[in-house]
């Protein structure tokens, strides 16, 4: 593989039913930068039937160009369909870096396609960013355990792929001027239907009715501390109060004491509100790598030791069961809407 033939950064634009996922416009973010300092385009590729007008927002948020595969096979997410497509994009015209999104698309997409291209996949970043001498991608994610962070290089073969989890990155702010048709590039698939092995018929939304805790802006987290399922409700009422949403470590969430989807963590969600008050939580690496990058962190906890307490701008030293329910009374009778 000649690998100077291949130029150009390119962000994979997953839609859902006609909308964005926000982690496109964060890779968008981010991949604004890495293609500015290789000094190559930053393209969106975008997959879909009829949504023009999604091409015309990933322009506003930072991509140089689009190409834009529409098919009605495409529609939907079929692995089939859409690593057949991508693969016959990335081999006609050779981009250098590939970022996707960690949702359970792209961690289904991602590793088809690099095994597709021969190429090798860091999964789960958390940084990315280029080697100035040689222009190699640095990929960097937690390794053993979250106990020690990993960077890794992708020097022989392209494209560099990785893949990259919800609220990792931060979006650009939209710009409408970016917006240039002449930037979107219209390109028909090849599939046919003997390509999809699997059709998909009918798509039924289960609702959970639960908050995305990655876009909350506050945040009650609770750990082992709580000590059931039941005393959630303490922290329930502080999160109501405050107009916020509960979550967890993942011992709230292996104890079956709230809903999986609301572990904040290594291998729970990244979250960023506004403000996170953790509750009975001791702060391991693997949850610090889920919260730390809070804009204003509480920490409730008896020991004054705890490691939570290095990343907390208030650390409140105490029991929880008193604390947490005097913070609500305290919010009830004092804040105004
Ligand atoms: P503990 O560590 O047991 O801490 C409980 C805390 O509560 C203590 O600090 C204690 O002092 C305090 N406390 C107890 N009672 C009270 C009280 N009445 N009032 C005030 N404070 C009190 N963890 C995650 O959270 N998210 C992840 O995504 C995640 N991913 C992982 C991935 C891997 C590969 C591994 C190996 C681990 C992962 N973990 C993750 C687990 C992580 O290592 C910790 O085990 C977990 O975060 C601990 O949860 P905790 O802080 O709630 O519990």
């Amino acid at each position: 593989m000649n690998i100077s033939e291949y130029k150009g950064v390119w962000v994979f634009a997953e839609q859902r039913d006609g909308e964005l996922q926000k982690v496109a416009l964060e890779l968008l973010g981010n991949g604004r930068n890495i293609a500015d300092k290789l000094g190559v385009e930053l393209t969106a590729v975008l997959l879909g039937d009829k949504v023009d007008d999604l091409a015309k927002e990933l322009l506003a948020y930072g991509a140089d160009n689009v190409i834009y595969v529409e098919d009605e096979k495409l529609a939907h997410y079929t692995t089939d369909g859409y690593t057949k497509a991508i693969c016959e994009l990335v081999n006609e015209r050779k981009p250098e870096a590939m970022f996707i999104g960690a949702t359970f698309v792209g961690r289904d997409l991602g590793p088809r396609l690099a095994a597709r291209l021969s190429t090798g996949l860091t999964a789960d970043c958390t940084a990315l960013d280029v080697e100035e001498e040689t222009g190699h991608l640095m990929m960097t994610r937690p390794a053993f355990g979250g106990n020690l962070m990993a960077t890794i290089m992708c020097t022989e073969h392209r494209p560099q792929m990785s893949t990259v989890r919800p609220g990792v990155f931060t979006k650009l702010q939209r710009d409408e001027s970016r917006i240039d048709d002449n930037k979107i590039e219209k390109v028909s698939s090849k599939l046919t239907e003997d390509d999809l092995k699997v059709k998909i018929l009918e798509v039924i939304k289960e609702s959970k009715d639960l908050v995305d805790i990655s876009e909350a802006q506050i945040i009650v987290a609770g750990g082992r501390g709580v000590g059931s399922k039941e005393n959630f409700k303490i922290l329930e009422d502080l999160a109501d109060a405050m107009g916020g949403t509960v979550a967890g470590s993942r011992a709230a969430i292996d104890n079956g004491w709230i809903d999986h989807e609301l572990q904040v963590g290594q291998t729970g969600k990244t979250v960023r509100p506004v403000v996170y008050i953790a509750c009975g939580i001791s702060g391991a690496i693997q949850h610090l790598a889920g919260m730390q990058d809070s804009d204003y962190i509480i920490a409730i906890n008896k020991d004054s030791g705890a490691s939570i307490m290095s990343v907390a701008d208030v650390g409140l030293v105490g029991d929880l069961n008193k604390i947490v329910p005097e913070m609500t009374a305290q919010f009830k009778d004092n804040y105004v809407e």
